[in-house]
């Protein structure tokens, strides 16, 4: 049977279920990236120092909307200024160019609004900033060959393109009720996803070798696991979905057949994956602990909400009360006095990694 496209936008900007206002740890994610992204704008104005004209060109992938959508790009807009002002010698004018990509549901418009005032912003620092949308998946080619300088990515790189399809067909639920099953079946779960993005993340590669220029660089971000078979990016909505379900408010047979793209590696395998596709050079990688204050239980509820209410909508058909009880449900879970504690609060973490595109 055909399934129906999934959806994988968040949800749109604004409002009390929004991403701009329920995106908090997504953003510290994106704090933990400015150095990196930095280093990277540095390296690339002192390879570009004997380059006329001087031009960047920085694109920023799954960028979604709210105040994150721009945060790399202006980190990195940041160091471009930051870098042209402490150099001695006039290095004459230098034109950037941000590209901005995401899902063609995401709320561009929020992003068209905020990339107006962010070029406004930046009128008087003698840049010339042009911006641009690019709508399409990082699973296809966005850009021409030779073309980017640097690409930024934050907390989109553990969506991969499609739920591994042997789970689908095979009928092996995320969740399996019965524990005993689903501890059985659970390093097959994690095989298969651990599968699909290596081949994923192994094309992801590939294509931004095409669009970055020989020297160019790239910063992503995503969710991880400190080992594997530990807590994956989906254990955070099935298991209040599982409860929901044990109390008849979603059907058990829909939950069975509910699956999400997405998928968080350790380093280990994100740096096996990079060596073995071999287009870029490993600068740096990282391991940052989600901060535990962030982990304020209706916090981070809301923000799983904001992030999965397309998706659990789309195939479950909830209406708002019920996503307001799905909030509830995980509050109640990410408390310390429940039994999921630990497991849904321990060991969240991002992996991160700084390359350069081969010569
Ligand atoms: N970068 C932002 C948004 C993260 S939310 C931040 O750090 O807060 C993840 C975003 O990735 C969503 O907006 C989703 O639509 C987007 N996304 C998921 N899969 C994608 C794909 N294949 N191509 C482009 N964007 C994708």
């Amino acid at each position: 049977m055909a399934t129906k496209q999934q959806r994988l936008c968040v949800n749109e900007a604004d409002g009390e279920a929004g991403y701009a206002r329920n995106s908090a740890i997504q953003s510290a994610a994106q704090n933990w990236m400015k150095p990196a992204i930095e280093e990277a704008v540095i390296g690339l104005l002192n390879l570009k120092s004997t380059d006329v004209p001087n031009s960047m060109v920085i694109a920023d992938l799954g960028c979604s909307a709210g105040p994150n959508a721009l945060a790399l790009v202006s980190t990195a807009v940041d160091a471009v200024l930051h870098h042209r002002h402490a150099a001695q010698h006039d290095q004459g004018p230098l034109e950037v160019r941000v590209l901005l990509n995401d899902l063609p549901d995401n709320d561009f418009k929020d992003v068209a609004k905020r990339l107006v005032s962010f070029q406004q912003s930046t009128q008087s620092s003698g840049l010339l900033l042009t911006a641009g949308i690019v709508p399409g998946s990082f699973y296809k080619r966005l850009f021409p060959s030779n073309f980017l300088d640097l690409i930024v990515s934050s907390n989109s790189l553990h969506w991969i393109s499609e739920v591994p399809k042997e789970l689908r067909s095979n009928m092996i639920p995320l969740y399996d009720e019965d524990e005993g099953l689903r501890r059985a079946r659970r390093p097959l779960v994690i095989q298969a996803y651990h599968e699909q993005f290596r081949k994923d993340f192994t094309l992801f590669l590939k294509l931004r070798a095409q669009e970055l220029v020989p020297g160019g660089r790239m910063v992503v971000s995503m969710l991880g696991t400190r080992d594997y078979l530990c807590i994956t990016p989906w254990d955070t909505i099935i298991i209040p979905l599982n409860d929901m379900a044990s109390r008849g408010l979603i059907s058990r047979e829909m939950l069975d057949r509910f699956y999400v793209p997405m998928y968080g590696p350790s380093d280990t395998e994100l740096r096996e994956i990079i060596q073995d596709d071999g287009s870029f050079e490993i600068n740096e990688m990282q391991v940052h602990q989600v901060d535990k204050t962030l982990v304020v239980p209706n916090t981070l509820a809301r923000a799983m909400r904001a992030v999965f209410e397309p998706m659990i909508v789309q195939h479950f058909g909830l209406s708002s009360d019920s996503m307001d009880e799905f909030v509830r449900t995980l509050e109640q879970q990410l408390t310390p006095a429940s039994p999921y504690h630990t497991y849904l609060v321990g060991d969240r973490v991002f992996v991160s990694a700084s390359l350069t595109r081969r010569f």
